[in-house]
């Protein structure tokens, strides 16, 4: 594993930037819709606290349906217990948060136990929802959640594909079972293709050899069909169920719209085969603000079990929930299969740091054709 290959004194030959003491960022100080945004040039750098620490100076991030989401509460209650797990500080606060999931930078210090990475390195990375985010013009990640950057993007376009890489890898991988040796052929179902999972979800698994059927609007047909989706069902047409009922079986479906999805998708996997329904749109965070810790995960948790086990009895097929989940090295095999042209970025919109507020508001129009990126220095 290229993992293993030591890179040495980092810390002591970088041009670390601790002397300067505040940086550049967007932040929010509560909870709220697009007017909490708030440009501020005095928020403490983030340096480097543990050995596996890298810190990265970010040259560009893209935004996510999570910033939008986050920007008014959703997932706090869960991601509070992350930040402070022992609620060891009373006056612990999440504020000023700063949003942003993805980034594409440079490395300007590392820690003393830091072994793949140096100052000057060309990185990308999803951050975990838990940590500062990446409006900002330093991030610090430990080394685990970083990567090297493609060297056939730029940083505008890498930024693009990390979050929803790690969030595709951890849906499909991870939870669906699919990976590079076991997916030739496999026919598989993904809902809300045309935007940002989606768009990286459809060329991995054409990389991978299998067959995939996308829902999108019509409008967004050519864009899939450039990406390599084989069949594609307009689902504004009113007729989708019906198109989708006429086909062969999937051994897959990675529902990226949730709602009512699930009621009609389940009659389209294999029965008694092992096929399986991942959806990334849980009602997990929600219950959690909602009912309070423990009451929303146990309530959410039997949510799971009786819609798995019902699914299990009835017609043989897997129910899941999917997340994302940090992971540098999955970023590295990303890495490879960008730099020999098997995935390309999809971005839709560019914004300069100066417009982080229209890039949000571009976000909320929904709509999304691929990524919206911001660039930040
Ligand atoms: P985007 O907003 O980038 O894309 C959503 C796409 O779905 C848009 O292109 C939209 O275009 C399309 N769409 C909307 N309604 C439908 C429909 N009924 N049928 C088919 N297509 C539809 O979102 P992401 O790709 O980044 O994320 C997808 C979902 O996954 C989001 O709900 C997100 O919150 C969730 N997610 C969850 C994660 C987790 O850890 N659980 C991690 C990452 C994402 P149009 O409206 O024009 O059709």
């Amino acid at each position: 594993c290229s993992r293993t290959l030591a890179r040495t004194g980092c810390r002591n030959v970088c041009s670390s930037p601790s002397r300067l003491q505040s940086m550049s960022a967007w932040v929010i100080d509560q909870y709220g819709s697009s007017g909490v945004l708030r440009h501020t040039e005095e928020i403490t750098i983030p340096t480097i606290n543990f050995a596996h620490d890298v810190m990265i100076k970010v040259s560009a991030a893209s935004l996510n349906p999570l910033d939008v989401n986050m920007r008014g509460g959703y997932g706090a209650a869960l991601l509070n217990i992350r930040r402070d797990p022992l609620s060891v500080l009373n006056s612990f606060s999440e504020f000023p948060l700063i949003l942003g999931r993805d980034l594409s930078g440079v490395v300007v210090d590392c820690g003393s136990g830091v072994t793949h990475f140096a100052p000057g390195d060309e990185v990308w990375a999803a951050i975990p929802p838990w940590k500062q985010g990446s409006l900002a013009e330093y991030v610090t990640l430990t080394e685990y959640e970083v990567s090297y950057k493609p060297k056939s993007l730029s940083h505008i376009e890498a930024a693009s594909i990390p979050y929803v890489a790690n969030t595709a890898f951890s849906a499909l991988v991870n939870t669906g079972g699919l990976c590079r040796e076991n997916s030739l052929n496999k026919r598989v179902l993904i809902t809300g293709a045309s935007g940002g999972v989606g768009t990286f979800s459809i060329q991995l698994l054409k990389a991978w050899g299998a067959h995939v059927t996308v829902t999108c609007s019509q409008n967004a047909e050519g864009l899939v069909r450039g990406l390599g989706a084989d069949e594609v069902v307009d689902y504004t047409s009113g007729d989708m169920a019906e198109q989708l009922e006429m086909m062969q079986r999937f051994d897959v479906i990675l529902d990226n719209v949730g709602g009512d999805t699930e009621e009609w998708a389940m009659g389209l996997l294999k029965p008694w085969s092992g096929a399986k329904y991942v959806t990334l749109v849980s009602p997990l965070l929600l219950k959690t603000d909602s009912m309070g810790l423990l009451d929303g995960t146990l309530n959410a948790g039997l949510t799971l079990h009786n819609k798995a086990f019902q699914n299990i009895t009835s017609s043989g097929v897997f129910y899941r929930w999917a997340f994302y989940a940090p992971d540098g090295p999955t970023l590295d095999e990303v890495s490879r299969l960008v730099d020999t042209g098997k995935i390309l970025p999809v971005v839709e919109a560019q914004f300069p740091f100066t417009q982080v507020p229209q890039a949000f508001q571009k976000l909320e129009g929904g709509h999304a054709r691929g990524k919206t990126v911001v660039k930040v220095a």
